[in-house]
């Protein structure tokens, strides 16, 4: 679920909260997405207790919390990537504990930071300073929508090895990073793309659309999940998209019906008018 303009606010939320407080209580719920690399499993609580959050990043559809301090004044990463279904959130101790959380912090303002997943896609890297490649994908996303836009001319080159259907080469990261299956879909609506051309077969007309797109939806949907967020890091806002999980109402562009096709397990919600192409030719 989270994407690049969700991990904005949420990062802007825990930098603005949470710096300078520490951690007075670690707890691994369950411990299967937690890949504890700077200490070993069994001693992750003991190794991050006490230790102070200093900043906050984001990084494409990661997060991160950089710690210091402690018993060895050592730095320390926790890296949060939760793909569609993790998402953390922010309460007090008395908050119930759903049975999707993962991993919880107390912090020393008593408030408590946890680690929820759905559906147990997402991972949380516990790691040294230099530890960070072994987080999966990290390393190999390509530069942020919601960083200064590349030209066209960049764009246009930056694309040029990936050469699957456009959606799959927008959500997978190593082109641009942030965009997941939700700000895709909004960004070829945008574009008025077909989601499964092949990138090979987007005209000049097309890629200009796209580099448009590409920055401008992300970019806008910032200061409306700011509003609509809050405090609560965890909730779901998606009642602003144009296209995405909104088959079957009206185009807000020409007001045919949307469709959605589901494929690999992704949904892709599209609108045929606005957005022509086949998928018998998968052009
Ligand atoms: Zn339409």
């Amino acid at each position: 679920m989270p994407e690049a303009p969700d991990l904005y606010v949420v990062r802007e939320y825990l930098e603005r909260t949470l710096t300078g407080l520490s951690v007075t209580r670690a707890e691994a719920l369950r411990p299967i997405v937690l890949r504890s690399l700077a200490a070993p499993l069994e001693r992750f609580s003991e190794d991050i207790e006490g230790r102070t959050l200093d900043a906050f990043w984001r990084r494409g559809k990661f997060l991160g919390i950089e710690l210091s301090g402690g018993a060895d004044n050592a730095h320390r990463t926790l890296v949060v990537n939760p793909m569609l279904s993790g998402a953390l959130q922010h309460c007090a101790p008395t908050e119930r504990v759903s049975a999707r959380t993962y991993l919880s912090l107390t912090l020393s303002d008593g408030s408590q930071l946890r680690y929820t997943d759905d559906d147990q896609m997402g991972m949380v890297y516990y790691l040294l300073p230099e530890q960070l490649a072994h987080a999966a994908r990290l390393t190999e996303q390509g530069p942020d929508v919601l960083d200064e836009p590349l030209s066209l001319a960049a764009f246009t080159d930056r694309l040029k090895p990936f050469r699957g259907e456009i959606k799959g080469v927008l959500t997978r990261g190593g082109a641009v990073s942030g965009i997941g299956n939700a700000y895709a879909d909004e960004v070829l609506f945008a574009a008025g793309i077909y989601p499964f051309k092949k990138r090979t077969s987007l005209s000049p007309a097309e890629l200009a659309a796209l580099h448009d797109a590409v920055y401008r939806v992300p970019a806008d949907a910032v200061p409306l999940l700011r509003e609509r967020m809050g405090d609560t890091i965890h909730r779901k806002v998606r009642d602003h998209l144009k296209v995405h999980g909104r088959a079957n109402e009206a185009c807000p562009a020409c007001n045919s019906k949307l469709t959605h096709i589901t494929s690999n397990g992704h949904r892709t919600d599209y609108c045929r008018q606005c957005q022509p192409g086949s998928l018998l030719g998968r052009r």
